[in-house]
């Protein structure tokens, strides 16, 4: 017999630009409930999807953070193990990119977690965030969106989590997946993927202590000052480096040191492409670096390397698994 019941989907509803109304003194600020948001929604009733709402946060993706997250991977992690098809989330995108890769590497189950926002806000002739919800949620009930983890869905195109940034601070097409390409497409509200990942890390486990994980970025003249006056405060760091992941010869010693005494991932500040590890051969090369106990990154770039580093040391791993983990992983 056909299965012939409806896909049921969670939409929690967390915030930012795409819940945002007009505030009295100028401006719009968060303000729209998930229920509001999927009300707005034109044809969603003809999708024949049963949607239910979470009215998680109203805050701006800057203002989320860890706690928020492991709150929210618990209530996914609630509602799918309750039966759900799949959870979109809507929020601000100016954490998207980070809050997906976070869902992504908790998920271990089959069913989509996806990640949608908007970059004009409801006030505004154009305003994204309804066609966005739509596709997000189309993605999120389909069987072909499943065993992919966390996604992105924005301007009908689906990227996985682990790779797709915002690259714009106004365009409608910020979200793009530099290495390797989304995933796929919304073709006629339908979600169409040709470009599965080959592999994917996953860190289940719910956090079981806070941590700091500090992100330096490497800059023209850099002496190291910093990241001297910084790290100490950190339990583990992501260094941004230059192209294949170098740093000026000035640097290499405090690095050296730091090393030593916590896990420090090297990534490329360029926003796409793998860091090297045995091509240059110079102080503050990736060689070097590596040979002096920095972990690189591989294709992640130095704000997914943040998040995997931080759910890496939140759920208890040392040194030599979070290791074992950046260089084993493949990180595409
Ligand atoms: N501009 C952001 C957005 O697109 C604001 C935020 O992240 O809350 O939602």
């Amino acid at each position: 017999m056909p299965d012939t019941r409806m896909p049921h989907v969670v939409v929690f509803g967390l915030g930012g630009t795409i819940a945002m109304t007009s505030t009295a003194n100028g401006g719009v600020a968060p303000a729209l409930s998930a229920e509001q948001l999927v009300a707005a929604v034109p044809g969603l009733a003809e999708t024949r999807i049963d949607v239910e709402v979470v009215d998680f946060r109203r805050v701006p993706g800057a203002s989320l953070s860890f706690d928020d997250l492991d709150e929210l991977a618990a209530a996914i992690e609630g509602h799918l193990a309750a039966g759900a098809d799949g959870v979109v989330v809507t929020k601000g995108t100016d954490t998207i990119e980070e809050t997906a890769f976070f869902l992504d590497l908790g998920q271990t189950r089959p069913e989509p977690v996806v990640v949608t926002g908007a970059m004009r806000n409801p006030t505004m002739a154009g305003a994204d965030g309804p066609a966005n919800l739509l596709a997000a949620i189309q993605t999120a009930a389909h069987p072909t969106a499943r065993d992919l983890g966390g996604l992105v869905v924005f301007a009908d195109e689906i990227h996985a989590a682990s790779r797709v940034r915002k690259t714009h601070s106004t365009s409608g097409h910020t979200f793009v997946s530099a290495n390797g390409g989304p995933l796929g497409y919304l073709v006629e509200g339908r979600p169409q993927v040709l470009n599965k990942p080959t592999t994917r890390v996953t860190v289940p486990g719910a956090s079981t202590r806070q941590v700091e994980v500090g992100l330096v970025t490497m800059v023209l003249g850099d002496t190291g000052t910093l990241l001297r006056a910084t790290a100490d405060q950190f339990d583990a760091l992501v260094v941004a480096g230059f192209g294949v992941g170098h740093v000026p010869a000035n640097v290499v010693g405090i690095l050296t040191e730091l090393a030593a005494a916590k896990p420090v991932v090297l990534a490329s500040r360029t926003g796409a492409g793998s860091v090297l590890t045995r091509t240059y051969a110079f102080p503050g090369s990736e060689s070097d670096l590596i040979a002096r106990g920095l972990i690189p990154a591989g294709f992640l770039d130095p704000l997914k390397a943040r998040i995997l580093l931080h759910r890496l040391l939140a759920t208890g791993h040392d040194h030599n698994t979070i290791r074992a983990v950046f260089t084993g992983s493949g990180n595409a």
